[in-house]
């Protein structure tokens, strides 16, 4: 048997055909669930111009000083109100420390669930050693499609879009990053200062500022996308972009993301991408399958598969895979790949483990319990939160700094036109 990580569920794909003679339309995916990249759906966003009074109504001098992460939608459940509140403040200064790194021009909006995961979804909160396993998760609630310099097209995070301030750009969802934490987890809050962190305290600030730089773009698309049913066979591809209907199935390229573009083998320094384009011969964009099952099964029988195994091997050997945005700045990252098997939204999505002693300790796989995000700035002699090489990473994607005024920008891909 064998399963695309893709539910075919009713609400998941369907794009919505808007045939207007003056219309284009870009490729964007709606994410609706922080936990569960699966539940999505491919929409043709339509490109808009800007409104140009919809952000000058504020006073620039107080704008300024805000943080230009904004909480849009708050959920608490199984919480006290100064529990809620906490958790809500906990946000604001993490969005704060990001504004401080990062030049964002367009406000990024946050949808933010504080939930009991143990409740709602006990699969994800199943003890491993004592420990919950999911305390929180953070995603792009829009992925838009761009053009890059390379002539390949990736998936964009929204809020990065969003700060290229292009003339016309796909049309914005009303949320940029929808992100869920865990309410079981015993938390420690900034506002705590005053008591000292438990051993097994996690420093909620530290856990959401790690969370929010996966929703600014700080993730792979190289995942375990072609559930074989095999546990020896484990396929290992960037993004299969497919819409699935009732009777059948298009196939529309593997997809990297914007992070995946400074994505480079340890062993001789080249980049994953020509990868991509290698998996890509294993059909035409558009090409039609009867089903999840025979899109797999053709997938088995290619000779793409001893890619995508390969590509398996190396994502679980120590030190094989770095993020080496070198045409920004020489920061070399090695990526975590030593999970065994392959872990979705773990392996390579993360800085390797031994990072956690350094300044960029903040996206290793493991959050260490019973410090807060200050003490690991002290100890790993850090001065942000925000490490080196993180932030060079953030910079190659199209995020501007002090040092990065005019950041790196990604075209819109060649709009795809409506017919009346
Ligand atoms: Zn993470």
């Amino acid at each position: 048997m064998a399963f695309l990580k893709l539910k075919n569920n009713f609400f998941i794909f369907f794009i919505f055909l808007i045939f207007f003679n003056e219309l284009v339309f870009s490729q964007c995916i709606d994410y609706f669930d922080a936990l569960d990249h699966e539940v999505k759906r491919n929409v043709a966003c339509p490109l808009v111009t800007d409104d140009p009074s919809k952000y000058s109504r504020r006073a620039p001098s107080s704008y300024e000083d805000e943080s230009k992460i904004q909480i849009t939608e708050f959920k608490c459940n199984n919480a006290t109100e100064e529990i809620c509140n906490k958790v809500k403040d906990t946000i604001l200064i993490a969005g704060k420390i990001i504004s401080k790194t990062f030049i964002l021009k367009s406000p990024i909006f946050l949808s933010v669930n504080y939930t009991n995961l143990c409740v709602v979804q006990p699969d994800l909160c199943k003890l491993q050693g004592g420990k919950v396993v999911v305390i929180g998760a953070a995603q792009s609630a829009r992925e838009i499609l761009l053009l890059d310099d390379d002539g390949l097209s990736r998936y964009y995070p929204q809020s990065l879009v969003k700060q290229y301030q292009f003339k016309k750009h796909p049309e914005f969802a009303p949320i940029d990053i929808i992100a869920t934490f865990n309410s079981i987890v015993n938390w420690h809050f900034p506002s705590d200062s005053d008591i000292p962190i438990q051993p097994k305290q996690f420093d909620m600030l530290y856990i959401v500022l790690h969370e929010l730089m996966h929703g600014l773009g700080f993730t792979s698309n190289w995942q375990n996308w072609f559930l074989t049913g095999n546990k020896n066979q484990i396929l290992i591809t960037s993004k299969p972009d497919v819409v699935i209907s009732d009777n059948e199935v298009i196939f529309d390229e593997f997809k990297e993301t914007a992070f995946d573009r400074h994505l480079i083998f340890n062993s001789n320094y080249k980049n994953l991408s020509p990868v991509t384009v290698k998996l890509n011969d294993f059909a035409n964009p558009g090409t039609k399958f009867k089903n999840v099952t025979d899109l797999i099964q053709n997938f088995l029988n290619s000779k793409q598969v001893v890619i995508a195994e390969n590509m398996n091997n190396i994502s679980t050997t120590f030190n094989s895979l770095s993020s080496y945005p070198k045409s920004c700045y020489t920061e070399r990252a090695i990526l975590e790949t030593t999970l065994i098997p392959f872990q979705n939204g773990q392996s390579i999505s993360h800085f390797d483990q031994s990072y956690i002693n350094s300044p960029d300790f903040l996206m290793t796989t493991i959050q260490v319990p019973g410090k807060t995000l200050s003490d690991l700035v002290r100890q790993t002699g850090a001065t942000s939160p925000i490490g080196p090489k993180l932030q060079a990473i953030m910079e190659c994607l199209g995020y501007e700094t002090k040092r990065n005024l005019i950041p790196y920008r990604p075209k819109l891909v060649y709009p795809l036109s409506g017919k009346s």
